[in-house]
């Protein structure tokens, strides 16, 4: 189960794609940050506007990728996707720039992955809806400056940390999206149960949503997968039965940790004395990148209360060691 979606099957994005919330009423939880996004898109519409460019990050899965499509619609206007890794040249984004119209949002996911040369480029774009383009070549080539219509960049990234400065302060609105509680997840996974047209008990939505790692994405994944356990090994509903043996089945852990999430608490574990350990030292011992952990997997397993920051490093937390079975409970000791 995989919370970035990067290795989702073409049908997998398809279901993806029909499950993704359409407007502000549709999507559950994130009320501050909905909240502030509501007014902004009334007053945009208002003095018919566009929006200010906005930035979303936080770990995948989140919704970021939904809100931007949300916004598109309830601007009433076109969006076009593309993502920092695919833009590799300015003509690239010359070409996507100059063919939006009127308060048209474009949407960059992992923006913190552009190039510096794109980067660049894109500023006076979104500062003053302007773009220098080269045209002829050879000694009669030179550069001539054109309009672009006003437009709404969304950037949406997992790295805030790797945003740089200079682009960062180009957005006039930024987002932080958080975990989900099993309350908003139970939300969730009733209305996609309900696109799927798949029966569900509160029970057992209450049980999906417990073990998705406080995320969209992964409920839905999970979601689908037990639907299939249901219609093969039960009657097409899913109860509690079912969802727990689906689980089981897939491994799930009981609090949804995934391979990494319990790689880096065995390790502080075992490799650290249960720490306090430095962020790059943990991250050389799982061979991720220290923004990486810091960004998508430390924000989880602080919520959960797995591990704690304290000035000296990373400690786990007793917790820890009782989900690991590295410490045996009082009750185990007789
Ligand atoms: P991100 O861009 O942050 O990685 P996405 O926006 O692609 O995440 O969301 C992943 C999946 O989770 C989508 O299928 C989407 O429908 C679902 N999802 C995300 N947030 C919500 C929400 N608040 N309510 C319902 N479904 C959601």
């Amino acid at each position: 189960l995989d919370p970035t979606g990067e290795n989702l099957s073409p049908q997998e994005l398809d279901i993806e794609k029909k499950l993704r919330p359409l407007s502000f009423d549709d999507f559950t939880g994130q009320d501050q940050a909905l909240e502030n996004l509501q007014i902004f898109v009334q007053a945009a519409n208002l003095r018919s506007e566009a929006l200010d460019h906005t930035l979303f990050h936080g770990p995948p899965g989140l919704g970021k990728t939904t809100l931007a499509y949300i916004l598109a619609n309830e601007l009433n206007v076109n969006i076009r996707v593309t993502s920092g890794p695919v833009l590799d040249k300015p003509g690239d984004l010359a070409g996507l720039l100059t063919n939006l119209d009127e308060r048209d949002v474009l949407f960059i996911d992992e923006i913190h992955r552009l190039s510096p040369i794109v980067e660049e480029y894109l500023y006076s774009a979104m500062e003053d809806y302007k773009i220098d383009i080269m045209i002829e070549s050879g000694p009669n080539a030179r550069s001539v400056q054109i309009n672009l219509n006003p437009f709404t960049l969304i950037g949406a990234t997992t790295r805030s940390g790797l945003l740089t400065a200079p682009m960062r302060a180009r957005f006039g609105i930024s987002s932080r999206l958080q975990y989900y509680t099993t309350e908003l997840l139970t939300t969730i996974l009733q209305r996609s149960a309900g696109i799927l047209n798949v029966p569900i008990t509160m029970e057992a939505a209450i049980e999906i949503a417990g073990r998705s790692r406080g995320t969209p994405r992964i409920a839905n994944a999970l979601l689908r997968r037990i639907r299939d356990f249901a219609q093969i090994k039960g009657n097409g509903k899913i109860d509690i039965q079912i969802a727990k043996y689906g689980l089981e089945a897939l491994h799930v852990d009981a609090f949804g940790l995934d391979e990494m999430d319990n790689k880096i608490l065995l390790t502080i574990i075992e490799k650290f004395k249960g720490g306090p350990v430095g962020i790059s030292t943990i991250a050389t011992a799982v061979s991720e990148s220290p923004e990486t952990i810091e960004e998508v997997y430390e924000p989880f397993l602080i919520q959960q209360g797995f591990i704690m920051r304290t000035p000296r490093g990373r400690e786990v937390t007793e917790a820890a060691y009782i989900h690991l079975g590295k410490l045996k409970g009082p009750t185990q000791d007789k």
